[in-house]
């Protein structure tokens, strides 16, 4: 079944009890118990609710997945799987990880006994080499935020498995539609569902998903422990949101193609970072793993003076964190996703004084590369 077939068969899923084509949201905390002796299926909202459970089948069948769990927001989603850790247990992680990830690790998991080494994923040989004793796990976002750093998500399994480690791959950036690292051997896959599943900039949630029941139930077990779990209404709009995730990606991710292609032609432009485009060191890769470069590039005015020019002078995308919603964002990743990084970690992972992240939307293409066509316009060089 096609994709965009499946999404809308995930989604809607008619109410047996009344034959409402949509999921409907059970507010509520509790649920009756019919028979003193024997419990209902749903119990408590924490450990399970029938909206939040139509949404984790939606965000499993997407990834090809047999169990998924749905969080408040994409870090608790990423919080709670890497407490299936334990102290003494050891990560191997990209160095290019999501900023929020990266500090859970240095400044929480590390409290806790959990330890991690940071290597650069397109160094498979540096990658093995970090690999010690008590490691557990290679964790891993293709590609990368914001640098588009794209991981060979094949070979980071093949070296897992030779290993006995698990493999957590970050989705966020390609989303199901474009990519689905289950098929290649990954583990778990974790979202930020705030980005493109849900697509419209309302809600934050976050998911997991895997096809391993062992696996599956330690998740549970967290998931229900430490009930960072998503609200129903939240649910209801991520549903709601997923149903044009398939036209979404598509339209979005041919305009970033379009846009980067033209940007890479702008003498004012020093650098573009998108895997879609054959000059950049991630095409292969990226071509053989996913079926587009996607939404989302970033690229290099040359100074932080450029970069507050162009900031200031667009009129279409918004200013601000965030990515993958309808409306094109653009945002500043040293002062905002990054700024949790030094100067130097920053430098480290190419998040250089004037790089601008942008997530293509929905408008017209030839809208957005003639706003940037006029902000380039203005800067000094
Ligand atoms: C936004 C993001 C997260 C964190 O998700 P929240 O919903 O903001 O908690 C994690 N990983 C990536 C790649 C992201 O872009």
């Amino acid at each position: 079944m096609h994709d965009w077939t499946k999404i809308i068969k995930a989604t809607t899923v008619a109410d047996p009890a009344t034959g409402a084509v949509n999921t409907p949201v059970h507010l509520s905390s509790t649920f009756n118990q019919a028979s003193f002796d024997h419990f209902g299926k749903f119990d408590y909202t924490r450990s399970g609710n029938p909206t939040r459970q139509a949404g984790e089948k939606a965000v499993a069948a997407l990834e090809d997945g047999e169990f998924g769990f749905l969080y408040s927001t994409g870090m608790a989603a990423i919080s709670s799987v890497l407490e299936i850790f334990s102290q003494g247990d050891h990560l191997v992680v990209t160095k290019f990880v999501y900023g929020g990830t990266f500090r859970i690790l240095e400044d929480v998991l590390s409290r806790f006994g959990i330890s991690h080494t940071f290597v650069d994923p397109t160094d498979l040989d540096a990658l093995e080499a970090a690999i010690r004793p008590n490691t557990k796990a290679i964790y891993i976002e293709t590609p990368s935020n914001p640098v588009l750093a794209v991981t060979d998500i094949a070979a980071v399994v093949a070296i897992a498995k030779r290993h006995q480690l698990l493999t957590i791959a970050d989705n966020t950036f390609m989303s199901p539609v474009l990519q689905k690292p289950l098929r290649l051997g990954v583990d778990i896959v974790v979202h930020s569902a705030t980005k493109f599943l849900s697509g419209h900039s309302d809600i934050l949630a976050g998911a997991a998903i895997t096809n391993d029941p062992g696996l599956a139930s330690r998740i549970y077990f967290i998931q229900n422990a430490f009930g960072a779990t998503l609200g129903v209404t939240d649910t209801f709009l991520l549903l709601r949101g997923i149903k044009t995730l398939g036209v979404r990606m598509a339209q979005s991710s041919k305009a970033a193609l379009q846009l980067a292609a033209w940007l890479e032609q702008q003498p004012q432009v020093t650098r573009v970072c998108y895997p879609g485009l054959a000059s950049d060191p991630g095409y292969t890769v990226q071509q053989k793993q996913a079926t587009s470069g996607g939404a989302v590039f970033s690229f290099d005015v040359g100074s932080a003076a450029n970069a507050k020019i162009l900031a200031e002078n667009l009129s279409i995308p918004e200013f601000s964190v965030s990515l993958g919603g309808v409306e094109s964002i653009l945002s500043y990743p040293a002062k905002m996703s990054h700024a949790e990084m030094s100067a130097e970690e920053q430098l480290a992972c190419g998040i250089t004084p004037g790089l601008l992240r942008f997530s293509v939307g929905l408008e017209d293409p030839a809208d957005l590369q003639a706003d940037l066509a006029q902000g380039l316009a203005r800067l000094n060089h």
